[in-house]
């Protein structure tokens, strides 16, 4: 047997998020946002398997767009962050990729290269407060007429808001009404919406909604869980003990000896660490499920293995070990070690290995190929 450190990805999983997303806003069409190697689950495997379901999907960088192209996915493809060069204007247009053009540099490269004209919808994206991309609202009337006279369609309205996780503040308001506001009069589809604002602002899902991290059934909700939203994890990171050994009161466990056991027990190593993704910064008290059982982190994360206190019962080596998944949400572990489901998720290194589940094959993937455009899946 080899190390059990995996990623397990259940399809079926994924796909019932998709039905709870789409109940959530049914009238609108779905980009899929898939970006960063799909938030660590694998850009083209989780593109497959939502192929069909969703009318496109948006990712980061022209790289993954052709990517998902090389793998064979006809449909939509929106790239988020538009294009960095003129040599890539060529690249977009021959995969028929639409464009975000959120800044005056992403249009000049556009325009440099007068014999395309017919590009498929262009998104121009409209800073309303997030101070991240997009042209001010002050722009769009100059800048739409420059779209429209390089697209075969009206160009698409699209901005993102920057706190739809919360209803307590009023920034979420102002800034769809600003939207509305600049986009009046205008043709042209319009997105606004990611996962929390799909749950929180229903009234922005507009034509096309931009769900990410809800999909793969982790709540974008600071105070509703994934299992209250009818949400399933998708992702499970999973190991095993490889080791269990008595300790006495006083002993130290991990480097730096920074923890002291306080009663005689046992402990068990588990091989996962901050080299597979798992964060460093866990602190003692982590929750890490061994077999049935909820149990704390102790001492540092190692590169290759963390601690658990199994307190005075052992365990057996080759006990099963989920980080986060099933039985234990990645949401709770993020929280422990102050960061955010998104991060853990992308953050999944490549060396560990991925197992999909619930596509029509079942299909594994040494963990250094997962990213790769070639795959002989
Ligand atoms: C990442 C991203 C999304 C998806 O956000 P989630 O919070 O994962 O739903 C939507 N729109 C844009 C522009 C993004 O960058």
């Amino acid at each position: 047997m080899s190390r059990p450190t995996c990623a397990r990805i259940d399809f079926g999983a994924l796909r019932h998020n998709l039905s709870v997303v789409r109940n959530r806003a049914p009238q609108s069409r779905i980009w899929a946002v898939i970006k960063a190697n799909g938030y660590g689950h694998g850009l083209l495997p989780v593109a497959r398997a939502l192929s069909g379901g969703v009318e496109g999907f948006a990712v980061s960088s022209l790289e993954e767009g052709l990517c998902l192209r090389e793998g064979g996915i006809r449909t939509s493809v929106m790239i988020l962050e538009g294009v960095f060069s003129r040599e890539e204007v060529f690249q977009a247009r021959q995969a028929e990729l639409e464009l975000v053009v959120h800044a005056e540099s992403v249009l000049e490269h556009l325009e440099a290269v007068r014999e395309i004209t017919d590009w498929p919808r262009l998104w121009l994206k409209i800073d309303t407060g997030m101070n991240r991309l997009g042209f001010p609202p002050s722009d769009v009337q100059s800048v739409y007429p420059r779209l429209l006279s390089l697209s075969r369609e009206p160009p698409g309205l699209m901005t993102h808001l920057a706190m739809a996780d919360r209803t307590d503040n009023p920034m979420t308001r102002v800034q769809i009404d600003r939207f509305d506001e600049v986009t009046r009069g205008f043709p042209g589809h319009r997105s606004l919406a990611n996962s929390a604002a799909v749950l929180n602002y229903p009234g922005a899902a507009a034509d096309w909604i931009r769900p990410g991290l809800m999909l793969f059934g982790v709540s974008p909700l600071e105070t509703v869980s994934a299992e209250a939203l009818g949400l399933e994890p998708v992702m499970t990171l999973a190991t095993a003990l490889m080791a269990v050994k008595p300790v006495k009161r006083g002993d130290t466990v991990g480097y730096g000896a920074t923890w002291q056991v306080r009663r005689d027990g046992w402990i068990g190593i588990a091989a996962a660490g901050y080299g597979d993704g798992y964060p460093y910064h866990a602190p003692g008290g982590t929750p890490v499920r061994v077999g049935e059982r909820i149990y704390p982190l102790i001492g540092r994360v190692s590169m290759d293995m963390i601690a658990v206190d199994l307190g005075s019962e052992p365990q057996p080596v080759g006990t099963p070990v989920v980080l986060w998944g099933k039985g234990l949400p990645v949401e709770q572990v993020a929280r422990c070690a102050s960061t955010i489901p998104y991060e853990l998720l992308c953050g999944v290194a490549q060396r560990v290995r991925h197992e999909w589940r619930g596509s029509r094959v079942s299909e594994t993937q040494d963990g250094y190929a997962t990213n790769r455009c070639t795959l002989p899946l």
